[in-house]
């Protein structure tokens, strides 16, 4: 049990069969904000058990998504690979003292055996069968842990009390052999070894937990206390479907999400603080987090929230700050420009969700966009008319002079709005919709609006 004044240590431990996904990183989280408030260590550990599954390609993916958020490891990071002797020394200390066998059935007879007990309507379990009489012929195929008939009892920092009857789990499986432990022992140990003193983890591990507590009870070793943090459900309140949940970390970033937004998003999926904020740094949420304060239903993952968060953050960047974002996601001529990009990069970077909509939203900007004649028509008007208007703003562009914004108001009164602002829009972006019409031309600077409007005069005086 943790003393009030122990070293809190928690960790994070992803199996490299993947990328990092969003649950693993929105856990390791979690794990950083307790640790961080208790004063504590953060340790990221690879749990590569699997080694066919496990990939050192997968496993440099979950660190270069973990270094995206900012998320580092207090201490060396261990690999389970690594460690074959130490859970050598324990399987064999446990069979010695013949609290663990050998089991020699073999894949296909456990699983009709479960199939069979799953069709009577019982919990399938392992019958024990070659703890009492164990086959003189076969090779042994798993190591097996004696699990005595007893309620096992654990107090979850978020659910409370839970309770678990050891006669529906029987003799787990935590090995499969003396050079190969299966998860739920591998875990014990290194939690054990680097003095883990809270897991916390998903929901979905909970089924683990009894397991793991038997075994650190055969092995005499401490229980660490427990947190399992609530399911991420869609906005529809159901399970987050495989391929989201899936979705790795890294292709919010390939989208243009900010690693400081996506913290921000994920430590409120599952918690709040007291009072009604949105927008919090990582230092801010860590002097609010608590872990009591988790919830226990699910927890909604919801990808416009995750966009206005977005979007607030970049709001608060300063304009190099964004436009040096931004240009990794245009081409590079774009930037070429450089005016009228950095006149982009504040004029739009208020509008935008994410850093990747900046292509989308500017592009009208450095590449000059097609349009049929009759969009420069406001309503009713008529070609020649516009085509004076658009002659009229020609000319008090060229003028330059410090009130031009004033003249171009003035003639929008004598002339009407729509007859002004219309042509000019459409002159300059090629859009119905767009920024006003006189933020448009301080983007694009003199020049480039001229030689714009010149092209507009040329459709109506040429074109069908
Ligand atoms: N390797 C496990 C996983 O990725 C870790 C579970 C745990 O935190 O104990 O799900
Ligand atoms: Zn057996």
């Amino acid at each position: 049990m943790t003393g009030e004044n122990k070293e809190v240590r928690v960790r994070i431990a992803p199996s490299p069969t993947g990328s990092l996904h969003f649950g693993t990183a929105r856990t390791a989280l979690f794990n950083l904000l307790f640790a961080r408030s208790k004063n504590g260590k953060f340790i990221i550990r690879i749990e590569d058990t699997d080694l066919e599954r496990s990939k050192k390609k997968f496993e440099e993916e979950i660190l270069e998504g973990f270094e995206w958020l900012g998320i580092k490891s207090d201490e060396t990071i261990i690999r389970q690979s690594e460690r074959g002797e130490i859970y050598e020394k324990y399987l064999r200390k446990l069979l010695e003292e013949k609290k663990a066998y050998f089991c020699y059935c073999t894949k296909e007879e456990l699983t009709e055996e479960k199939q069979f007990m799953l069709s009577q309507g019982l919990t399938p379990k392992y019958n024990g069968r070659c703890l009492n009489s164990p086959p003189k012929d076969r090779e042994p195929q798993l190591i097996r842990l004696k699990v005595p008939e007893k309620i096992i009892n654990f107090k979850d920092l978020i659910r409370g009390k839970v309770s678990f009857d050891s006669r529906l789990i029987g003799d787990i499986a935590i090995a499969k052999n003396l050079k190969t432990p299966l998860y739920n022992f591998a875990v014990v140990i290194d939690d054990f070894e680097e003095k883990i003193t809270h897991v916390i983890r998903g929901e979905d591990h909970i089924p683990n937990t009894p397991k793991q507590i038997l075994i650190q009870e055969v092995l005499n070793i401490p229980m660490p206390e427990y947190a399992h943090l609530p399911l991420i459900l869609n906005p529809e309140g159901g399970k987050m479907s495989k391929r989201y949940m899936e979705t790795s970390l890294l292709s919010f970033r390939e989208e243009g999400y900010l690693p400081e937004a996506m913290i921000n998003f994920m430590a409120f999926i599952g918690w709040h603080p007291k009072e009604d904020k949105e927008i919090m740094s990582l230092e801010e949420i860590i002097k609010e987090f608590s872990i009591e304060r988790v919830q226990k239903g699910g927890a909604i993952f919801n990808k416009e929230k995750l966009e206005w968060i977005n979007s607030q953050y970049l709001k608060m960047m300063s304009d190099e700050e964004a436009g040096e974002k931004i240009k990794k996601f245009i081409p590079k001529e774009w930037a070429e420009k450089k005016e009228i990009f950095k006149r982009a990069v504040s004029s739009l970077k208020e509008r935008l969700k994410k850093i990747s909509d900046f292509k989308e939203e500017a592009n009208f900007l450095f590449e000059i966009p097609e349009y049929e004649k009759k969009m420069l028509l406001w309503k009713e008007t008529d070609i020649k008319k516009e085509e004076e208007i658009l002659k009229r703003i020609k000319k008090i562009i060229e003028e330059n002079t410090s009130n031009r914004d004033e003249k171009i108001v003035a003639l929008a009164e004598e002339e009407g709005r729509g007859e002004v602002y219309w042509p000019l829009r459409v002159a300059l972006s090629g859009k119905k919709n767009s920024p006003p019409p006189l933020e448009l031309l301080s983007i694009l600077g003199q020049t480039e609006s001229l030689s714009r409007i010149e092209r507009a005069i040329e459709k109506l005086k040429n074109e069908k």
